[in-house]
């Protein structure tokens, strides 16, 4: 039996955050985290955050869906407009978050995901320390971690080789971040992730209207 509440408890949406080095599978468990919460009504929805960027697209990747792939200029003039949450350089590319959007969802009550490295992750914690929420995931192995980039085979060999210097760097900042997963079998690390985010939700900070249904509790 569910009782009528006499205030409306809202809940404000959280930021959440996975970061991982390239090849650790992060991309895979956005999608499938988004795929459990499709049907949910606004209040139980997360929805991804797409970033911009200059780098050109992978093939398979669309404009709109993925990224939005821009030039430097435009890229620039965005910037320069405060359009971004955060925004910084990665492999030499530029990437950064819509804010616009974001802010649009968390006010709705809307989470929001984010693929996004510890530069743009450390930024939103100065921004805004209470809606985040970030979770980085590591590989098991640096030979497991080559072995899923090398299988990808949608970057050279060359390419290969600079995700994982850039990988090692990019773990050193595991210290950063609020829970950190190391990724050895898939499905449990889904569970691990919504397990995070079904008790990040019930968090006291983001129950807005609470205040008030204390005081009417306690007349
Ligand atoms: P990729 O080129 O493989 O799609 O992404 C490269 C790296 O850029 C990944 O680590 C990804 O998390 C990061 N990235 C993607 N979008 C953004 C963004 O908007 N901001 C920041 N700071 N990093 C991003």
């Amino acid at each position: 039996m569910s009782l009528q509440l006499e205030v409306e408890l809202n809940r404000r949406g959280l930021m959440f955050v996975l970061s991982s080095p390239s090849g650790a599978g992060k991309t895979t468990l956005s999608r499938r985290l988004l795929g459990r919460y499709n049907d949910a009504g606004a209040h139980e929805n997360i929805v991804m955050s797409i970033s911009v960027t200059t780098r050109p697209p992978r093939p398979g990747e669309v404009d709109g869906k993925d990224y939005f792939f821009v030039s430097s200029e435009k890229f620039r003039l965005m910037a320069e407009k405060n359009e971004f949450l955060e925004y910084a350089e990665v492999f030499e590319y530029q990437y950064g978050t819509p804010a616009a959007f974001v802010s649009q969802h968390i006010r709705g009550g809307t989470d929001v995901l984010f693929d996004i490295d510890w530069q743009g992750t450390r930024q939103l914690a100065e921004k805004s320390r209470d809606d985040l929420v970030s979770i980085f995931i590591l590989p098991p192995s640096m030979e497991e971690l080559e072995r899923r980039l090398k299988a990808r085979a949608q970057d050279s060999d060359q390419v290969v080789a600079k995700r994982m210097l850039k990988a090692e760097a990019e773990i050193s900042h595991w210290q950063e971040y609020d829970y950190v997963i190391i990724n050895q079998d898939l499905d449990q690390t889904l569970e691990k992730i919504d397990t995070i985010l079904k008790a990040e939700r019930l968090k006291r900070v983001r129950q807005e209207g609470l205040a008030e249904f204390i005081g009417i509790l306690k007349t």
